[in-house]
């Protein structure tokens, strides 16, 4: 998934949802700290690796290693298949016991991209998803990977041309960030000419537990959030939990899913009694007050929504127009982004959003 669109910058996605880019205003870059890989150790032989956002507003999810006594556990192998190469290296420099098993959390391409790359370094892995997950990547994920060269190579002719994919005549600002952005497309193109897709090969639908050796692995599907095959793995002993994109920090992604049923899944995740969370992107998080944090949120979005249901009625004859202003989550603006303006539009751009799935969910009876 890409992060919430900044007014203002140039972007390129590649990703299941979104559509090649291009907007109007000259600024161009994030914060410097979401540019670079980070690596943190969450306990001895688990480790959280955040990827850094590339330049062009792409964004791809956390991957958390996981080593046993005789083999290695994998949660998600990211968007490029060259930083799951990367996170191969340094799993090598870890430990020398094989990666046996790959988990993708859900279907989203910044999840798991990199399975290939998996495969080729091990080829006895297993790759686990819910069977959900499974259905849903086997649908959209080949699609992708023949669309998404297409349409970067479409998009570089455009740019060479002085247009956007639209037929739109660049700006003199925007001329200046596809000098900077050619290069990085020109290199993405061929590496999205290189992806093989790669199905998952061992299926659950509630439940899979996993010894690696002297450690114990709980893969667990708690019901729809994010996606409907949303799969969490827990650490019971060492109370450290991977949610993959149930949970991201510091802004929710809200592009996909099911309200109402996230927030229960979201309760019973709280329910487990995890210290250290890895979100599917951005840091790794202390505590659960974050948590509590997005299930208010879902929850107020889903009552705000019932309430405007009562008195219009079946949701079925109304469209997303008739209800969207009777909904307003900026009560929770300042607890997301406190004062920082970025992350304030993005919390904006994220409730734009939610309301839709909201309405979505609520409107499917
Ligand atoms: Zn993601």
């Amino acid at each position: 998934m890409t992060r919430a669109h900044h007014p203002g910058r140039l972007r390129i996605s590649f990703l299941s949802l979104a559509v090649l880019f291009i907007s109007a205003a000259p600024a161009f870059g994030d914060s410097a700290d979401a540019n670079q890989r980070q690596i943190t150790k969450l306990a001895d032989g688990v480790y959280a690796i955040q990827h850094k956002n590339l330049n062009d507003g792409t964004v791809s999810g956390n991957t958390t290693v996981i080593i046993g006594d005789r083999e290695v556990f994998v949660v998600d192998s990211c968007f490029l298949p060259s930083s799951a190469r990367e996170d191969i290296a340094q799993i090598r420099q870890w430990t020398s016991k094989p990666v046996a098993y790959l988990l993708n959390t859900h279907f989203h391409n910044d999840h798991n991209n990199g399975n290939r790359a998996y495969l080729d370094a091990f080829p006895s892995l297993a790759i686990i998803a819910q069977v959900e997950t499974k259905k849903d990547m086997d649908l959209i994920q080949p699609g992708n990977i023949e669309r998404t060269p297409k349409q970067a190579a479409a998009t570089i002719a455009a740019w060479k041309q002085g247009k956007d994919q639209r037929g739109r005549t660049l700006s003199e600002d925007e001329k200046k960030q596809v000098q900077e952005l050619l290069p990085v497309l020109e290199q993405r193109e061929a590496e999205f000419k290189s992806l093989i897709y790669l199905s998952p090969t061992l299926t659950f639908t509630d439940r899979l537990d996993i010894d690696l050796g002297n450690r114990e692995v709980q893969v667990m599907h708690l019901g729809r959030g994010n996606t409907p095959g949303d799969a969490i793995v827990y650490l019971p002993k060492e109370k450290i939990l991977a949610a993959g994109d149930l949970l991201v920090h510091p802004i929710p992604y809200t592009y996909d899913g099911y309200p109402a049923e996230w927030a229960q899944t979201l309760g019973k995740m709280a329910q487990l009694d995890a210290e250290i969370i890895v979100p599917g992107h951005g840091p790794v998080l202390h505590g659960r007050a974050y948590l509590n944090l997005v299930i208010d949120l879902l929850n107020s979005a889903v009552e705000e929504m019932r309430a405007r249901i009562r008195q219009i009625g079946h949701p079925g004859f109304h469209s997303l127009e008739d209800v969207k202003d009777s909904i307003d989550l900026s009560p929770f603006r300042l607890k997301f982004a406190g004062d920082d303006k970025d992350l304030q539009a993005e919390f904006d751009d994220m409730t734009v959003h939610l309301v839709k799935i909201t309405f979505n969910e609520a409107a499917l009876r």
